[in-house]
């Protein structure tokens, strides 16, 4: 076993192999830009970016002309967003979210209010579910957009997306999910679940970083009649590239690797889902069998195969990983933002600061062991004990003795 092990998934995922070795010829043979349309070079990069869609269309179930190619998650959820408000700024301002969602959804939105438009932030519950109710209800005369994601990045809970989608198209509003943790992890596909537009990322499932797309409905159903295609206004402009969505000379060998990403995950999905519910569940039982008061944070089964969130009381997320440089991971604070505090998503679910604190986030991937697996739960568990001793509330409530 190598050290340190990697278990941050949801942050990145390592590249798979299959995936450089699909991508290593258009760095070097096929350089060619995929907009040259007088030369072979031209014409070999158009056609591998061509095949990279269909790949990436066929994981989500949506057409390849119904992708459009960007630089990552958080740019494609900045086009929905702010191109679907632009466009339809006409029908009305007010735009539908979640407390929960990815910063890169909430502060499109805030920008969006100082020019004038409302946003609707919705609460969760205790396990970060949504409930489409409250979406229904929230829906005004003025709305013109939902977006909701569909797996959260940092607990793992699916929403209803589904139903989410279905309230949203009754109403002829626009739905957009943020599915950057979904697509290649669990079965997602935009006809059966009701979506307009979803934002995705190849680094979060084996491919390179840099690379993303949005897929963008053509054809509208029956109650959208009046408006028989989704259009964007786009936010970055130049030569007309991706039909005028997003200018700019295409990554070929990002796309080339994405579309290879998408392949493996939506061959592989059935077995590796199995496979790593089997590794986190192994890691949970492990640690909760030899800590007690420890808790999971997110929803017990609707949730990512890959996510494990858990809150040690009376033991620091932050200590914990300090304590732990062998092991790759992550805690409920948000240290990586300006300001140091909770995070805001565990603070979502009610949980109280003090928990979101004691919090760390396990992500697992493809490539981790149940060898890793069982030396992450025996540091964990070694390194909880070790702080719960130095802690005066442990020691009080439980009178010096470590269960
Ligand atoms: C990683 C992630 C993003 C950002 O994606 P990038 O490709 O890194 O820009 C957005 N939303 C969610 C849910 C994510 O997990």
């Amino acid at each position: 076993m190598k050290l340190p092990v990697y278990m941050d998934s949801n942050a990145t995922t390592p590249v798979d192999p299959r995936v450089l070795e699909a991508m290593m010829p258009y760095f070097t043979e096929h350089f060619g830009n995929a907009a040259s349309k007088t030369h072979s070079f031209g014409w070999k990069a158009e056609e591998a970016v061509e095949t990279a869609r269909r790949k990436i269309a066929a994981l989500i179930n949506a057409k390849p002309r119904e992708i459009i190619f960007t630089g990552g998650a958080t740019e494609s959820n900045n086009l929905a967003i702010r191109g679907i408000a632009e466009m339809y700024r006409y029908k009305g301002n007010h735009i539908i979210t979640a407390q929960t969602e990815h910063k890169s959804v909430l502060n499109t939105c805030e920008r969006l209010k100082t020019e004038g438009f409302e946003v609707t932030v919705l609460p969760v519950d205790k396990y970060g579910l949504v409930d489409p109710d409250d979406v229904r209800s929230a829906i005004t005369g003025e709305t013109i957009l939902v977006t909701i994601m569909t797996a959260s990045n940092e607990i793992g809970t699916i929403a209803p997306v589904k139903e989410i989608g279905a309230v949203a198209r009754e109403r002829s509003v626009l739905f957009h999910t943020d599915a950057a943790q979904a697509a290649g992890k669990i079965p997602f596909d935009v006809e059966e679940m009701n979506i307009d537009l979803a934002s995705i990322t190849a680094h979060k499932m084996y491919g390179p970083k840099g690379t993303g797309a949005l897929y963008v409905r053509h054809e509208m159903v029956d109650s959208h009649k009046e408006n028989p295609r989704v259009k964007l206004k786009p936010i970055i402009n130049g030569g007309g590239h991706e039909g005028g969505m997003c200018s700019g000379t295409l990554n070929v060998p990002g796309i080339v690797g994405f579309g290879t990403a998408c392949e493996i995950c939506q061959k592989e999905m059935p077995q590796e889902s199995k496979r790593l519910i089997a590794l986190r569940d192994r890691l949970y039982n492990a640690i909760a069998e030899k800590i007690d008061e420890v808790y999971l944070n997110g929803h017990p089964v609707k949730r990512l195969p890959n996510n494990l969130n858990l809150a040690f009381l009376y033991a620091e997320g932050q200590s914990i990983l300090m304590d732990l440089k062998n092991i790759a991971f992550s805690s409920g604070s948000a240290c990586n933002s300006a300001k140091p505090g909770p995070s805001y998503v565990l603070m979502a679910l009610g949980i109280g600061e003090e928990r979101a604190f004691n919090s760390v986030r396990f992500g697992l991937h493809r490539f981790n062991t149940e060898e890793e697996v069982d030396y992450v739960a025996e540091e964990v568990i070694k390194t909880v004990k070790k702080l719960r001793q130095m802690s005066p509330l442990y020691m009080l409530r439980s009178g010096g003795s470590q269960g």
